[in-house]
């Protein structure tokens, strides 16, 4: 049953499809860190919606509040409402002390992407200034504005006419190092050069309404900051005052193990976008907090129609109150370092895994080919096709595809992590020899 809706979409829908062409199931239903098929069959889901459902699929206190709200008021537009006030305090109750006050919320279009958007539109009204700094690798949307400031090369070649300008620096990878330096040799060179590219007054690059950044690369393979490159972009755009957007539309929410990524990095951001997991169960929503200093909109300056989804906002204010409750944040830490303890060892069995790096429920696996370091694009693909087959369900990514990328529901236990990591290590000894 599952081969014929696959059929008739293939058909029906347009070819930008992704996620059913690699991970061929048609989905019934789902019930915390599970899915099912229309066969009956029962995956482990480590996608989790793109990392939305933190809580897992129908938490059944989350689908209380929805339905509880749902008959009271779903659409709200930008009007006050209970909902959106307990959202609203919520979200800012899990800022850490000095942003808690400072920062207010605008809320945005029900996507990430948009809400990129929205960041950049602000700096650059800040700031009256025009092109943007970010990264290579860096993942931020499909709109325009948010494509415009992702690395993605292939995809944006097409469209990539008027297109806002960028500027793309290099992250703090050291796995990539486009210098080819060796980590021990490193003192972020990458931090270097943007300072000096900044501060060149004859040749360097104009003062930019923003620096945007993931503090962990997600679509980018998972790839962590190093702590002194991040510290040093904070120093430096404050020194300039240029205001830092930090991305934390994957990150946010708990996936690394406090609310947001940055606060494990010591630093403040003037501006943070946060979205898939604020509802905890998968429903649209997206924001950016921003320093108050920056709010410089004009009423009307950022709208959309869909900035009021009261289902969101109920489950999203429910969201925190289990979070707290349960310490869904200890349990992140301690099923991540459950993770590192059993993919270490992948490492040293199978020359095809060339790093395994992760933060809280973020991990990656990285393939390569041993016999000439490329990256082993189609040894991931038979790896996620195998993990299918003995029932988990995870995604490919990194700028060569070759990253099995681990997103469990934050709240996961140790016997569906033990599953998973097992399934994924077999799959692995299956498909690379
Ligand atoms: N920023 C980051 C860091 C993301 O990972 C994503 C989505 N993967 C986005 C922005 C875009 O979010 P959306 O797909 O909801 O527009």
């Amino acid at each position: 049953r599952s081969a014929e809706l696959l059929a008739r979409q293939a058909v029906r829908e347009s070819n930008a499809r992704t996620y059913p062409r690699r991970l061929p199931i048609a989905v019934a239903d789902a019930y915390g860190s599970f899915l099912r098929d229309l066969d009956g069959n029962t995956f482990i889901d480590f996608l989790t919606g793109a990392g939305v459902l933190s809580l897992g699929h129908n938490h059944p206190e989350l689908v209380r509040a929805v339905t509880a709200q749902l008959a009271r008021l779903t659409h709200g537009l930008d009007f006050p409402t209970p909902a959106k006030d307990a959202f609203t305090e919520a979200q800012l109750s899990m800022l850490p002390e000095p942003l808690r006050d400072r920062m207010k919320l605008h809320f945005c279009g029900p996507t990430g992407g948009d809400a990129v958007d929205a960041a950049v539109k602000l700096c650059k009204i800040a700031t009256g200034r025009g092109d943007v700094i970010a990264f290579q690798g860096g993942f931020h949307g499909s709109s325009h504005a948010a494509m415009a400031v992702s690395g993605l090369v292939r995809q944006k070649a097409p469209v990539a006419n008027g297109m806002p300008g960028v500027h793309f620096f290099p992250y703090s990878s050291c796995a990539r190092c486009p210098l080819d330096l060796a980590p021990d040799t490193c003192s972020t060179n990458c931090a270097t050069y943007l300072e000096r590219a900044l501060k060149d007054a004859n040749g360097g690059i104009a003062l930019p309404a923003a620096v945007i950044m993931e503090i962990v690369q997600g679509e980018g393979g998972v790839v962590p900051a190093r702590e002194d490159f991040v510290r040093r972009v904070r120093d430096l755009t404050r020194e300039l005052d240029i205001p830092l957007i930090v991305d934390e539309v994957q990150t946010g929410g708990g996936r690394t193990g406090t609310w947001f990524a940055f606060e494990r990095y010591g630093i403040e951001p003037d501006v943070v976008v946060a979205s898939k997991a604020l509802s905890g169960i998968g429903l649209p929503v997206a924001v950016i907090l921003y320093d108050r200093r920056l709010d410089v909109w004009e009423p009307g300056a950022h709208i959309g129609t869909f900035r009021g989804n009261q289902l969101a906002f109920a489950a999203g204010a429910e969201a925190v109150r289990i979070i707290r409750r349960d310490d869904v944040l200890g349990n992140v830490r301690r099923r991540g370092e459950q993770i590192a303890g059993r993919l270490a060892p992948l490492a040293e069995k199978n020359p095809w895994v060339r790093e395994t790096r992760g933060l809280g429920l973020m991990w990656g696996v990285e393939l390569a080919d041993p016999r000439d370091g490329r990256p082993a694009t189609e040894a991931a693909r038979r790896v996620q096709a195998a993990a299918l087959r003995r029932g988990l369900v995870m995604e490919v990514g990194g700028r060569d595809d070759c990253v099995m990328r681990i997103l469990p529901p934050l709240n996961v236990t140790a016997d569906v992590v033990d599953t998973a990591c097992s399934i994924l290590a077999d799959a692995i000894e299956e498909c690379c020899l």
